[in-house]
């Protein structure tokens, strides 16, 4: 016997229907006698429905811009969640489980002040846990908590994988399911790479790599959580039939397991290949090389929440004079550059440059810290199919190529099978 917390997404619960399949997943784990916490989603659409509303409601005209309140967003786009809860406690009801539906507030799950975008900073797990133990499933609306103003606080968009996470942690679960559209972690995407594999493990650290990279599977943040407390996190599909051999297995159940990079025994050099498009390259030229001059670019360009990513500075060739590369997203572009050229005088550089519809495709891996020639590899492979590399930065799990847009695909599929990635 186990304790989990299952986690069903907002095309999971999209309609009555698949409640009720949702409902069969929940019944066969508390039939294997496993005590269970479920947390779900608004339906899907339903978020940014209620979202669309706050927006087109009357606002306050404000000096710089029009404004509303963040906490009565929050009071509105957490109904989604509230709505799901009841539904499927009344739905396992019928089928004979014992199930309640518990609110951000009622557990509490306690939440920072930045109302929209809120941080979890403490649940207390104990009446659940003690239900749990008299047999009751607890099905917890996901994505919020209660803020220090004790008023309903949402954890951004996406949040409900981290409110499970959370949650499992709360409570010590042996492991978190996150049951979602796709039934696992791929070493890359499928759509692109037909030969892609689905992972049987991943470390925290890989996939906190992989997800910031665009591999959408989880928030971002859940992983991070994952990661810190160590919640073996089980991505897997909520579309198979419940009842199908093998999706009891309590061992090995279908799907990737997000877990500490000790229990992965036969671990490959490299795990997957993620990228991530829109990115932008920009420039200064002959720019003065003294001490400073980096944070001189580099702090206002934070200030504007300018995300800058890859930075690459060359070497001077007199010691005078020297050229800074870096990478932003390409919406951030526009605003990079008037911030640059407001910086100007302050930075002293000579010109500006930048382009657009650049890709960074990653090649992602633990097995690398203990592995020589990872990235020669990659670079071979890309020169013998005529990929030009217009940047490149490094880190102990990661290697990071930028190259243009057109040749993603391409870049993609042959690292994806250089390292051997690709299934017979
Ligand atoms: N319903 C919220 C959203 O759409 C939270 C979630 O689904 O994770 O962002
Ligand atoms: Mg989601």
């Amino acid at each position: 016997m186990a304790r989990i917390v299952l986690k069903f997404g907002g095309t999971s619960v999209a309609d009555l229907d698949r409640i009720k399949n949702v409902a069969r997943h929940v019944k066969r784990e508390v039939d294997a006698g496993h005590e269970v916490a479920v947390v779900v989603s608004a339906m899907s659409g339903k978020t940014n429905e209620l979202v669309g509303w706050v927006q087109g409601a009357p606002k306050v005209v404000g000096a710089n811009s029009p404004f509303y309140d963040a906490r009565e967003y929050d009071a509105v786009v957490a109904s989604g969640e509230q709505v799901t809860s009841g539904l499927l406690a009344i739905t396992l009801q019928a089928m004979d489980i014992n199930a309640r539906s518990w609110q951000g507030w009622q557990i509490p799950i306690r939440t920072d002040n930045a109302h929209g975008a809120a941080r979890i900073l403490e649940i207390d797990g104990s009446d659940i846990i003690k239900r749990m133990g008299e047999g009751q499933v607890a099905v917890i609306s996901g994505f919020q908590g209660l803020g220090p103003d004790n008023r309903i606080a949402t954890l951004g968009r996406g949040g409900s994988d981290t409110s499970a996470v959370a949650i499992a942690a709360a409570v010590k679960a042996d492991r978190c399911d996150i049951y979602t559209d796709v039934d696992g972690v791929y070493t890359t995407d499928p759509r692109i790479v037909p030969q892609a594999r689905r992972l049987k493990k991943i470390a925290f650290e890989e996939m906190l790599e992989m997800a910031s990279l665009g591999a959408k599977v989880l928030q971002v943040r859940s992983v991070e959580l994952a990661m810190v407390h160590k919640v073996r996190t089980f991505v897997r599909s909520s579309f198979e039939d419940p009842d199908a051999p093998g999706m009891g297995d309590f061992l090995n159940p279908p799907g990737t397991l997000i877990c500490d990079e000790d229990e992965i025994v036969e671990q490959e050099v490299v795990t997957g290949i993620a990228y991530a498009k829109d990115e932008a390259q920009i420039s200064l030229r002959r720019l003065a090389d003294r001490p400073g001059v980096s944070a001189a670019i580099f702090g206002p360009l934070a200030e504007s929440h300018i995300n800058v990513d890859m930075i690459v500075q060359n070497i001077s060739e007199d010691g005078s004079k020297t050229d800074m590369t870096f990478t932003v997203p390409s919406g951030d572009v526009d605003k990079a550059i008037k911030v640059l050229g407001e910086n100007k005088e302050k930075i002293g550089y000579d010109v500006v440059q930048n382009e657009s519809g650049l890709v960074k495709v990653s090649v992602i891996g633990i097995g690398m810290r203990s592995h020589a020639g990872v990235a020669a590899t990659a670079f071979k492979a890309l020169a013998d199919k005529g990929i030009n590399i217009k940047a490149i930065t490094t880190s102990e799990i990661k290697i990071s190529i930028l190259i243009d847009g057109p040749y993603a695909e391409l870049a993609v599929r042959t690292l994806h099978s250089c390292y051997g990635l690709d299934k017979n």
